[in-house]
């Protein structure tokens, strides 16, 4: 197999999952590694330590992972689901209980012994972050990360309720671990799609002249969901869109469409260029909330024939909620490339589609030599990334439409995935914990990013949670959220893009 990954760095490999019987374990991080197994990127020598409370032998613990792998793998019913779960063991532990760490520091010295070698070891926090800094310190205190070549630690998100939370817990870690040990997860970036960002923009050498305020009038990010919160309620009260959506997955998506070229692809280069994005963007004052920030919250409604609570009846949920659950931000970034071109991000629940699409809209033609009525459906061009469900790049184009008459009609130049290969995507998680093994941080936040992108949003989550909404909830289910959202862009003489759904939404 031809390879850019360096193999060589996943040598012998104890891999902890702190929360390893909750449901990101069951559903993408098992599965994840099972599928890393079966197409030979697990290192030969392995073991993964499932952690919790729940009272699982290792047998008990194999057959409930079986059941979720057959149910949420990409690769279908099991095939080596025997020397696969060979390699999986259940820790019944406390996160709290120092006796936990002893023991993890036992296994570890075990592993080592039969290794022959000191091996690499991966600490997955996968449990809610009240956690993060007691497992953080016990680690350190029991010399489990003593040596930062060989472990790693990684965190879910969110990292940090807000910019205070964020720099405490950065400051915290900075203490115990050198950040190249630290892997801040922001699963978005693990996707195919929003890595072939990076190639398109920077291994085509016809985008760059046009890439820029000179050519692109404004850009468009919108991630949006038809679920509601679902159980999540009671996380998701305390927390809302811009915490859940903006400050990680958008705000990435974003500094990939906007960055400079990195001077190569490794991850501190393409790091530093996300950071200066995330610098360069314009801050919000009170004033600008208002202006170029739109909140709602979804009433109760209809979605595909079925009656759906409104947020404020989900359970978990307070009564007199004033959580957002749909965001509409309109962003400059004040540099040479971007000058003047807005940006304009959503997200929200109970939409009307599913999806993750980046609509870059081109300025028009200077001058129009076609006679009227002959481009009714004029289109400016655009470029349109779609992320999930559908994985495309399209660029939308005028072209004249077959027959004696000048009719001109927009039409699409198509890079779509499935067309074009066989190979089936790897999920976002694959990737991401593949990279976690190699010690690959590229697609991992950095810490001085994560507060960037906390700073920036600070000013709204404030101006929200201080002036709560009289008109919550705004926008039904089933719909492309508050009409003050469209406002935000008919006000500049836009409208936001919506593909048409060709395909099973994806959650
Ligand atoms: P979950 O289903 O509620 O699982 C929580 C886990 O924490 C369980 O395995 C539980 O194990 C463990 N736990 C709780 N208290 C413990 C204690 N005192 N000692 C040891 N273990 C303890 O949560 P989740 O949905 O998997 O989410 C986990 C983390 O990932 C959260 O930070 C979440 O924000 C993040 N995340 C989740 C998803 C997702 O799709 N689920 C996506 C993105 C981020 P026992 O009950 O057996 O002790």
């Amino acid at each position: 197999m031809t390879t850019t990954k360096d193999l060589t760095q996943s040598g012998p490999t104890i891999f902890f999952i702190f929360g390893g019987t909750g449901d990101l374990t069951s559903r993408k991080l098992i599965p994840a590694l099972y599928n890393l197994f079966l197409e030979g990127w697990m290192p030969e020598n392995f073991q993964i330590v499932a952690m919790g409370r729940t009272q699982f032998t290792d047998e008990k613990f194999r057959g409930e992972l079986l059941t979720d792998v057959n149910k949420f793998s990409r690769s279908g019913e099991a095939k080596q689901w025997d020397s696969f779960s060979q390699h999986i063991h259940f820790h019944v532990s406390d996160v709290q209980d120092p006796k936990t760490y002893k023991e993890m520091y036992e296994r570890v010295q075990s592993f080592a012994q039969v290794a022959g070698t000191e091996p690499n070891v991966i600490f997955y926090l996968a449990v809610a972050p009240r956690f993060f800094a007691t497992i953080a310190e016990n680690l350190a205190a029991y010399k489990l990360t003593a040596n930062p070549t060989k472990s790693r630690i990684v965190f879910e998100k969110p990292f940090g309720h807000d910019l205070e939370s964020a720099k405490e817990l950065n400051k915290l870690l900075s203490g115990i671990f050198t950040e190249k040990q630290i892997y801040r997860i922001d699963h978005y970036l693990g996707k195919e799609t929003v890595q072939n960002i990076l190639a398109f923009r920077f291994a085509n050498s016809i985008l760059e002249p046009i890439w820029n305020r000179n050519y692109i009038e404004h850009v468009q990010i919108s991630v949006t969901e038809q679920l509601g919160v679902g159980d999540r309620g009671g996380y998701y009260d305390d927390s809302g869109a811009l915490r859940d959506m903006v400050q990680n997955h958008i705000l990435q998506l974003l500094c990939l469409v906007a960055m400079e070229a990195p001077v190569n692809f490794g991850a501190d280069d393409v790091r530093n260029r996300k950071v200066d994005v995330l610098n360069s963007m314009r801050k919000f004052s009170p004033e600008d909330v208002q202006k170029n920030a739109v909140r709602g919250q979804y009433s109760k409604g209809w979605m595909q024939g079925q009656e759906v609570p409104g947020y404020r009846e989900e359970k978990g949920v307070k009564k007199e909620s004033n959580t957002e659950t749909f965001a509409a931000i309109k962003f400059f970034i004040d540099n040479w490339r971007w000058h003047g071109v807005p940006f304009y991000l959503r997200t929200g629940k109970r939409m009307h589609q599913s999806s993750s699409v980046i609509t870059i809209q081109f300025k028009d033609v200077p001058h129009q030599i076609f006679p009227t009525g002959s481009s009714e459906g004029w289109q400016q061009n655009k470029l349109i990334i779609s992320i999930q469900p559908e994985m495309s790049i399209r660029l939308k184009m005028q072209a004249k439409r077959p027959g004696l008459d000048m009719i001109l009609n927009p039409v699409d130049m198509i890079f779509d995935y499935k067309g074009t290969y066989t190979t089936e995507t790897p999920e976002a998680y694959e990737t991401l914990l593949l990279d976690t093994m190699l010690g690959d941080q590229t697609h991992f936040m950095r810490g001085d990013q994560v507060e960037a992108a906390w700073e920036l949003l600070m000013p709204i989550i404030n101006a929200w949670a201080t002036k709560k909404s009289t008109s919550f909830p705004n926008y039904s289910a089933d719909s492309w959220g508050p009409e003050s959202a469209d406002a935000l862009l008919a006000r500049d003489g836009f409208h936001w893009f919506t593909l048409p759904q060709t395909s099973k939404p994806k959650h």
